[in-house]
Formats: structure tokens, sequence, C-alpha cells
């Protein structure tokens, strides 16, 4: 069964001639726009020689400093009548850029949403409990619409608030939920000092989980609590937000949408397009954006595409889980170290909990990495030596992975700071 089987299962020619014929009327739109009208004219490009996705390469990437620059209407390509909303990313890197949208650009977007949340299973019968930030944040009212679509009944119940989601979750037999992982680790605490087992009081049986990177252990272990299936959901706001790539049942990397962008994967250094299998970073252009087209965009996120077909049968390639955002690589010592990968090593360690925070000091000439680490309530006020032992094993197994020795501190259950939205997993004091 699919939403959209027809578009899902597409044979790799028809995608190609379907994105060229798009991709020319994205062009045509785009030049309305003063950035790329201007660009265009600029650099003498000729968008009439862009025949196929693989001419993109000829067009100049864009990246969130052009959005910034452009700030707010210099990437609109029809006129203000004509929008009927505005969203902005969550500004987790800097000043937020804001995206502008028609009525089609809606439609589309909750096509993509409500294919992707069919795709795993979910069905009108299903009440589905939105636990995002509504708001100028995408991920509240983009699925909100997606699920709508279905016909599922939408509880709209935003983020935070760990005990009326679970009393919602309860009186209301929820049985899909869109949460972020970190918020969901979290959330497991208060299930348990609540005295409430999702396994065996709620119906919750599918996840989507998304904004923010997280390593599959990190999956696991929220499946493993819940009892549900966790799907990654991949986007964001400057391509829509949710709904440009999202895990089938097969669990095996992100179908991300063709027929709704372009995808490229680039040496972040060089900005060269690498081949298939190679992990860099990913350039997404829109196919189908009336309002905002924005061509070759650099996500600044690290991933790669999978090789060979899925055994789902859907035809659009397939992304790798999200390893970071380029900007988010911490360098010490001369070593490239990513949270994820402080994560994943976590999430191994069993007496490790829900939280972790990482921080970066200059100590003298040197830089120094101290990871304060969540441990479960069990440990706490137990045997010194036990508590000891533990935080020997972190240090060993970070450093096994990190080939660096970090600081390690252990502290109580929900001690370390929380945030309703996305985790901010690094504090780097070493910024003058
Ligand atoms: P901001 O860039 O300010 O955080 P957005 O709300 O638009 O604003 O967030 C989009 C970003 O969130 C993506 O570029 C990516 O870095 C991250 N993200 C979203 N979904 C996922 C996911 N499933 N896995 C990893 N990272 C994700
Ligand atoms: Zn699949």
């Amino acid at each position: 069964m699919y939403w959209e089987q027809e578009i899902e299962t597409i044979d790799r020619k028809s995608l190609a001639k379907l994105q060229a014929s798009r991709l020319a009327a994205t062009l045509e739109q785009a030049k309305r726009s003063s950035h790329y009208g201007g660009l265009f004219e600029r650099t003498g490009l000729d968008t009439a020689r862009i025949r196929s996705a693989a001419d993109v390469e000829m067009l100049p990437l864009t990246t969130k400093e052009d959005l910034r620059e452009q700030w707010p209407y210099g990437f609109l390509a029809c006129s203000r009548d004509e929008l009927v909303r505005m969203h902005s990313s969550s500004g987790t890197t800097g000043r937020a850029t804001v995206i502008f949208h028609t009525a089609s650009d809606i439609a589309a977007w909750t096509d993509l949403l409500a294919r992707s949340m069919y795709m795993t299973g979910m069905r009108r019968s299903d009440v589905f409990q939105n636990m995002m930030t509504y708001g100028l944040f995408t991920g509240g009212l983009g699925f909100h619409y997606g699920a709508e679509k279905i016909g599922a009944l939408v509880i709209p119940a935003g983020a935070g608030n760990s005990k009326r989601q679970i009393q919602l979750m309860r009186d209301f037999d929820t049985s899909v939920i869109h949460i972020i992982p970190s918020y969901a680790l979290h959330l497991s605490t208060v299930f348990t000092e609540t005295g409430v087992d999702p396994r065996r009081d709620t119906r919750l049986k599918i996840a989507f989980l998304g904004a923010e990177p997280h390593s599959e252990k990190m999956r696991l272990k929220i499946e493993e609590f819940y009892g549900f299936k966790g799907f990654n959901s991949y986007g964001l706001s400057e391509m829509n937000g949710p709904g440009v790539a999202f895990e089938c049942p097969e669990q095996q990397g992100m179908h991300i949408w063709e027929d709704n962008y372009i995808v490229e994967i680039i040496d972040p250094e060089t900005g060269k397009p690498l081949p298939d299998g190679q992990e860099g970073e990913l350039v997404l252009t829109t196919l189908r954006r009336e309002g905002m087209p924005i061509l070759r965009y650099r996500t600044k996120d690290l991933t790669r595409i999978l090789p060979g077909p899925c055994p789902c049968g859907r035809t659009h390639r397939r992304i790798e889980r999200i390893k970071g955002r380029t900007d988010d690589m911490m360098i010490l010592k001369g070593v490239n170290i990513f949270p994820i990968q402080i994560e994943k090593k976590l999430m191994e360690i069993p007496g490790v909990g829900t939280n972790f925070q990482i921080i970066l000091d200059r100590e003298g000439y040197n830089d120094s990495l101290t990871v304060k680490v969540e441990i479960k309530g069990e440990f706490f006020g137990g045997d010194l030596r036990e508590l000891e032992a533990l935080r020997r094993r972190v240090v060993e197994e970070l450093r096994s992975d990190i080939l660096i020795t970090p600081h390690v501190d252990l502290v109580e259950p929900d001690s370390l700071p929380k945030s309703e939205g996305k985790a901010v997993r690094v504090i780097d004091n070493r910024k003058e």
C-alpha cells in the first residue's frame, strides 16, 4: 500500500524527465526573485543551457549567508499577495532565516509529509500527538497538516509539559508521536518517575524522530523503552522543513523525495560534487516551490547517498543518517570530533542515563574536553567504587573512539539543562 505509489516507485528514467521539466519551471520562477534575477544577469548565465538535473552543477551554490544577506524578501519569486505563510529556521547557528510559502507550496509540502507518514504505516485510524513547537518552527505545522491529510486525529500538543503529554497519550490512545530524540529520552525519565510504562499503559506504535542528529544507538534505546518503531525524519526550513527525507519500514537510511528536490553531495572544502556513496555535504534544489525557489542550497549537513535500491521498492535514493553539521565539528589537538560520536559511545554503556553535555575549554595552549554524563538513578547514592569504575569505563570507551582522553564527570539524573527544542550538546568556552 502506498500513499502515492506511482510517484514513489517511479522508474529512474521517468523521474529524470520529471526533474528536468520541474527544474526548467523552477529556474523561470527563480529569475523573478531579485537575488537570482540579479545573479543570472551579472554572471550572464543562460538558464536554457540547464536541461537536466545533472546540469545544475552549472549553477552557483546558495548559502545560508545569501539568505541572511537577502533578508527578508530578496529570494521572493512571486508577489506578496500570493503568500499565505511564513516560517523560519530555529536559528541554531545564528540569525534565523525566513521562508515564504504560497498556497500551492503548502499543498506540496503537506503531500510530502502525508506520503512520509503513510509510508511508515500511519493511517486515518491513528491518533497523532505532535510534540513539537508550533509557530515559526516548521516541525509543528508541517507535520500537523500532513497528519490531517491522512485523516488521523491530530493532538497539537506542542513541546514540553511532560506530565501532560503522558496524560494526553493515555487519555486519548495516542498511537503515533512526533518528538525530538533528546526530548524522548528525557521524557522516558518522567514516565519512570510517574510509574507509567509506555509499553503497558499506552498504545504507542510509531514515532517520528527528527530535527537533530542522533545515532542508531540512541534510536534503539528510545525504541526499547517505548516499545514503538522510531522513524528518522529529516528536513530543514529552507527546504520547507520536515518531509525532505524520511525512513521507510526498512529503517535503512532515509528516502529523499527526488520528485521535489535535486540531491547532490559535495566536498565541503572545495564545493566539488562527489560520487554516490561518498560522504560530504548535502546540497538541495527545490523543484516545486513557487514562492521562494532555492537552487543548490548548502545544507551544511554531512551524509552520503546509500548505494543500491531499497528492498521496499521505492526508487527515490536514500541518504544515511546525518552525521552532524559541518559547523558542529570540534577540532581538538588536531583531531576532528562530532558530538554524535560521543553520543553513540555513551548510549552503548549500561548505567549511562539520558542526557549529556560536552564542554570545551582552553587551558594555556591546550584544549580540553569535558563530558558531563547523567547516569541512571540506581547508580547514584550507590557504591562509590562502582561509580568510579563506570567513570573509568566512560573515559576508556570515549578515548578509544575520539583518540583524546576526555575529563568525564558523572552527574545526577536530570541535573543537566534540558531544552524543549533541539538539544544544546556543546559548550565551547574557547572562544574569546
Ligand atoms: P536550524 O538550521 O536553525 O536548526 P531548522 O529548524 O531549519 O533550523 O533545522 C534544520 C536542521 O536540523 C538541519 O539542517 C539539520 O542540521 C537538523 N536536522 C533536522 N532533522 C534531522 C535529522 N533527522 N537528523 C539529523 N539532523 C537533523
Ligand atoms: Zn525503502
